[in-house]
């Protein structure tokens, strides 16, 4: 049995407070090692070597800063295939997706190397009589991050090759179901010239999170997971002083409008609904069809599609659409939702209940579900349900359909599948959501716009990656200065004997 460590001042370190959680291999059900949970100790000696490295990384110029980035963008593409064979090992989604999720972490990673130009401040001359102003943005000190299961590269980068950038020092809580990875990039990170003490890597549960919370040196803490926590921790945090951003669940509708092709939608659906096992923030896990019979055609349409789907672990290559759920209890959260909508009175349209899969009975696979018929009172739509369930609630008219996706209490993402730009616009424009699909299923920005929902999705102002990051990452200082007149008035310039 393996047992995993913590990343601290640039070496490993087991842990000792003597408690640890179990990681599963997904496919086979398999422990396959121990991850440390940190106490309150460990988790002060990384804040006392991060604060002893700051310093001096801050005051590294950001070019130079910049580099270390562009190295460690070339090993993330040199390791491509070892990350992402670690991370489908403990998380179970595809290689293919595994090798997504380190590509949407290395596109951040990328950006930052814009960091010269994003940290450059404001300048004006001549304020005032004598006056010049200018804004600096300065690094925050020690900043913390704490990440989820779903995507164990993607999301770490998204927080620490800003924060880095920036000149903080960061601390690192990843998820305890697939923490392998983040150490990987812990150590990659340094290979490409980061000073120790700049990236630390703190395994644990609650009881890190907490110590985090409640540490007076950290100054700035990212979340990212589920609503409940999210919420804990931005309320926290903040009464803690701290600056937080915490990014929550997700329940993403996809509005099928009858003039849609349907064919493109019902493609659309099956990635957007079944792929990492529906495993993402940015799954669509509602469709909305208008009128009946766009309903009746498009299930016509995805129930084929969703029969051919292949699910299986990540070792049997491209042959596999999807992967196992990360842990038992993941598994059974789903088949007992599943259970609410049966019981509730949807129509269980495919039914993936009794799933089995030869020679990995004992792993966590889910077969995939289309409920048809449901409707806004049911446990299936109201609560996440973060597996390869989608359900259909079918809406008589666009204003219903908007309604929908309004009313709901997560607005991580939306999408709209139409023919009609009127249409369209209206819905990009009214949409209380934050990031809009159109004819565009996941719509998840690139590195150089921002990522983050509204409503219940987020607790915070600014977003993940794009220019919002070098702001939250950064405090502005602002000098107004003026000089009194001196040595080109009253100075001596000529060279005379000594008086
Ligand atoms: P989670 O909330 O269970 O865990 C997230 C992190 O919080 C982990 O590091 C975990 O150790 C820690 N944590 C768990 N329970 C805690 C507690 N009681 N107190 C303090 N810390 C605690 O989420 P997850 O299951 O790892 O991830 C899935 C969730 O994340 C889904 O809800 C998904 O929608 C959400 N998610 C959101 C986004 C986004 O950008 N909005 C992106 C990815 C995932």
């Amino acid at each position: 049995m393996q047992e995993l460590t913590h990343y601290m001042n640039g070496a490993h370190v087991k842990g000792t407070s003597g408690r640890f959680a179990d990681v599963y291999n997904p496919a086979t059900g398999e422990v396959q090692a121990q991850c440390p949970l940190a106490n309150e100790s460990e988790l002060d000696q990384a804040v006392q070597y991060a604060m002893a490295a700051q310093p001096a990384w801050a005051a590294v110029n950001p070019q130079r800063r910049a580099r270390v980035m562009m190295k460690f963008v070339d090993l993330l593409n040199r390791d491509m295939d070892k990350l992402a064979e670690a991370l489908s090992r403990e998380h179970g989604k595809t290689l293919p997706d595994a090798a997504g999720d380190v590509q949407r972490g290395l596109e951040v990673v990328e950006y930052c190397i814009g960091a010269p130009e994003l940290l450059k401040g404001d300048y004006t001359d001549s304020a005032g009589p004598g006056i010049d102003m200018y804004s600096m943005r300065q690094p925050l000190g020690v900043s913390a991050g704490i990440t989820p299961f779903n995507f164990p590269a993607m999301i770490p980068m998204w927080m620490f090759a800003p924060a880095i950038v920036c000149g903080n020092a960061f601390i690192l809580k990843p998820s305890e179901r697939d923490p392998s990875v983040p150490l990987m990039l812990a150590e990659l990170l340094e290979e490409a010239g980061l000073p120790k003490g700049i990236i630390q890597v703190v395994n644990g549960d609650k009881e890190a999170v907490d110590a985090i919370l409640h540490h007076p040196v950290i100054q700035s803490v990212g979340f990212v997971g589920s609503t409940p926590i999210a919420e804990y921790i931005y309320g926290t945090g903040c009464a803690n002083g701290k600056r937080v951003q915490c990014f929550g669940g997700a329940k993403n509708h996809m509005i099928i409008m009858p003039d849609a092709d349907l064919d493109q939608a019902a493609d659309a659906l099956i990635g957007a609904g079944y792929g990492a096992a529906g495993e993402r923030c940015m799954a669509i896990s509602v469709a909305v069809p208008v009128g009946d019979e766009t309903a009746d055609r498009l299930i016509e349409k995805l129930v084929p599609r969703i029969e051919k789907l292949k699910v299986g672990p990540y070792t049997s290559g491209n042959d596999v659409d999807y992967g196992p759920v990360v842990t038992a209890a993941a598994k059974a959260n789903i088949e007992r939702l599943v259970q609410t909508g049966v019981d509730q009175g949807a129509t269980l349209v495919v039914d993936g209940r009794d799933f089995k899969l030869q020679g990995y009975e004992e792993g966590f696979f889910v077969g995939p579900h289309l409920f048809d018929n449901v409707t806004p009172d049911m446990d299936i739509y109201k609560h996440e349900i973060f597996g390869p369930v989608l359900s259909t609630v079918r809406a008589k008219t666009y204003e219903e359909a908007l309604g929908l996706a309004m009313d709901h209490e997560m607005g991580n993402g939306t999408a709209i599948f139409t023919r009609d730009g009127d249409a369209a616009r209206d819905f990009a424009a009214r949409v209380n959501v934050g990031m809009i699909g159109i004819n565009v299923p996941i719509p998840v920005p690139l590195a150089y716009h921002t990522f983050g929902g509204w409503k219940k999705s987020v607790f915070g102002d600014l977003n993940q990656h794009g220019p919002d990051a070098f702001k939250f990452y950064t405090r502005t200082k602002t000098v107004t200065s003026r000089w009194p007149s001196g040595i080109k008035e009253g100075g001596e310039f000529n060279f005379k004997p000594m008086e």
